[in-house]
């Protein structure tokens, strides 16, 4: 199995880049936000637990996050491979990512990093706030918050990946082939 871990900050166009790659590598996309996002929408207990913690740019809970992320793997019937979309965020959540991977004898292939400056993240989420109906991309305070969150708890989470020599770094600035084109020869050269 291929299994991808699609990292950056909050606007780095992870969504963008995970749609192309499912694509070309037929593998399956597992967005945490989305998934929390579809629990908010149809009222359930983990949308409404979830949404206190978004409303505010924090993290939801590893507990729950984890329990749900395994939950949605288990779904999948034959997978090719993953690519994980917004997890793992933090050090726990890449411990239990690897722990459950291990018991369905696979791993975590690559991480691939998307970099992009704070001020250019921020220009590209009070966009897409006035585009979608995000409400966490609304607001600068809460959208200043995520990043603040992505450089304290989740970048460590690279360190993870890199000491295993499992780590690309790419210029998330660009045209979205360019950075598409990007992906893929840093993709090829773990398949
Ligand atoms: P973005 O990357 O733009 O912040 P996401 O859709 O990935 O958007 O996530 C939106 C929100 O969902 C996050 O701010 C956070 O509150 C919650 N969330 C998503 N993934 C995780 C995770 N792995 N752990 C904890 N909270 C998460």
């Amino acid at each position: 199995m291929l299994n991808i871990v699609l990292f950056g900050p909050p606007g780095a166009g992870k969504g963008t880049q995970a749609a192309k790659i499912v694509e070309k590598y037929n593998l399956t996309h597992l967005s945490t936000g989305d998934v929390f996002r579809a629990n908010i929408k149809e009222e359930t207990e983990l949308g409404t637990l979830a949404k206190s913690y978004m409303d505010k740019g924090e993290l939801v809970p590893d507990e729950v996050t984890i329990q749900m992320l395994e939950s949605e793997v288990d779904k999948v019937d034959s997978p090719k491979g993953f690519i994980f979309d917004g997890f793992p965020r933090t050090t726990p959540q890449a411990d239990a990512l690897e722990k459950f991977l291990k018991s369905k004898n696979t791993s975590v292939s690559l991480m691939l990093v998307l970099d992009v400056s704070v001020e250019e993240l921020v220009k590209r989420l009070l966009l897409r706030g006035i585009e979608s109906q995000r409400e966490d991309d609304q607001n600068e305070e809460i959208i200043r918050n995520r990043i603040r969150v992505y450089n304290d708890q989740t970048a460590v989470v690279a360190d993870y990946y890199s000491q295993e020599g499992k780590f690309e770094k790419i210029n998330g600035v660009g045209t979205i082939e360019d950075i598409f084109n990007s992906v893929c020869s840093n993709i090829e050269k773990y398949i």
